[in-house]
This record gives structure tokens, sequence and C-alpha cells, in this order.
């Protein structure tokens, strides 16, 4: 027998992990509603109280799927924000050149606050002068999950390790990436990098290619001068212009 006496049950430490994740959200907004005066910007706030619901959902038999978003962002510096929801939160990296089909290719990606999930709808533009002043696009949507199918502690564990695998199912973005963390002093620093499966590519350039919001088919000369949605026809055409194939064999031109 052990010290049962002493040592934490199973469900106690359970309960003690769950009281300090939950803790750890409200305190994860601090940085995101600092840095923002909402009575000038547009972004939303991020209610804490919608965090906490978010977070506290009931376990259920199957785990609900987590989002992500890609956000092209016209501020200081063109970057796209890559962001993956992770504990009622969207974890955040700023992307200066944008996500790559090219397994070859790794992409600096600078982590930055984590941002509310209601973020995700979020597009326009930001006033000069307030901070991330710009346009702001949905350039992809969809859902994600760990590669190895070990679900949310799967990828708490890889964010924490700094070697972060999943899976994106979004218009633009699909198949295995990897975000792994450089060791570098100050704000951490990850690489993107595109996985070896079928929808990898190295002869097309998708943030070159696809220039349009995923969500209204617009421009980012559009978003900025405020002209309305494009027509669903519009849209969905784009879409399917630029949506990547599945690779095909590499036809050799010679
Ligand atoms: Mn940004």
């Amino acid at each position: 027998m052990k010290n049962a006496g002493v040592a934490p049950s199973a469900a106690e430490n359970d309960m003690v992990a769950k009281k300090r994740r939950s803790s750890a959200r409200g305190a994860k907004l601090t940085e995101y509603q600092r840095k923002r005066d909402f009575t000038k910007t547009r972004e939303p706030a991020g209610d804490p109280s919608s965090i906490a619901r978010k977070g506290r959902s009931p376990r259920t038999k199957r785990e609900p799927k987590l989002q992500f978003v890609v956000q092209k962002h016209a501020a200081s510096h063109l970057h796209f924000d890559f962001r993956l929801e992770l504990d009622g939160v969207m974890k955040s990296w700023a992307v200066p050149k944008g996500p790559s089909y090219d397994p070859a290719v790794r992409r600096l990606a600078m982590e930055v606050e984590d941002h509310p999930i209601e973020y995700n709808t979020f597009e326009g533009t930001i006033p000069q002068g307030e901070y991330g002043g710009g346009t702001v696009m949905l350039w992809d949507r969809g859902t994600y999950e760990a590669e190895d199918g070990g679900g949310a502690d799967a990828l708490r564990d890889g964010y924490a390790r700094g070697d972060l695998k999943f899976v994106l199912r979004g218009e633009r973005l699909h198949g295995g990436w990897v975000l792994v963390r450089m060791k570098r002093p100050g704000r951490p620093q990850w690489l993107l990098i595109k996985h070896r499966d079928e929808y990898a590519m190295s002869d097309r350039d998708v943030v070159d290619e696809v220039t349009t919001s995923v969500a209204t088919g617009r421009t980012m000369e559009d978003i900025a001068a405020g002209r309305k949605r494009r027509s669903r026809s519009a849209v969905s055409a784009a879409s399917k212009k630029t949506a990547p194939r599945k690779k095909t064999p590499a036809r050799r031109a010679g």
C-alpha cells in the first residue's frame, strides 16, 4: 500500500490542474486588453465571461472541434496572424511571410498575445495610431486537431514543449503542419513548417495566389475602402480558383 493518507488522489490532482488552467485563462487576455482602447477600435474586447463559458465546456464523449484562423494584417508591416484555439483563447503568432506549402520552407512565426475567440470573425480596419492600426482580412479559417489524434492534451503538451504538430482543415490551408519553438531569448519565436503529405507542394505560393477574404471575397483594398462583401458567386468562384489542389504526380515540362 502506498502513502494513501497523504498523497492526493488522481481526482484531486485533476481538480488542481483544472483550477490552475482556469485561473490562467482569466489572465490570458490581460495583455490583449491592455494594448487596445476599445472606445477607438472595433476589435472585440474579449469578455471574460465568454472565455470562462467556453473553457468550462462539460466533458462530452467527443471533444468539440477546435478553431483556427489566419488573418492577413496590413499594419506597419504586412504579416499573417496565425491563431489556434486552445483552452478558451486563440494562441497567436505573427508570420511575416505567411504560410508556405513547401516543406523545405521554414516561416518565422513570432508568438504574440493570446486573442479572444471572438476575434475569429473580425475583418475590417483598426484606426491608424491604435495598436495594430491598419487593415485586417480573414484569409483562412476552419478546424484543426493534434496530428497524433491526442486531442487538446496533446496540443497543450506540444505547445509547452515547443513542438506543436497539428492538422488544418481550412479552405486554403490543409494537412499537417508543425510549429517549432526556437531557443532564443526574449519573446518566443517559432518556425511554421509544412509536413510532407499529399497537400505539400513546392511549385505554388498560396500567399501570392490567394489575395481575397475567405469570408467576404474582398481584397485588402476593398476592406480598407469599406466596400461591401462581394457576391456569393464571386466568393465561391474565387475560392475554387485559388484552393490548392491535392498534389498530382509532377508534370515535367522538360
Ligand atoms: Mn497582427
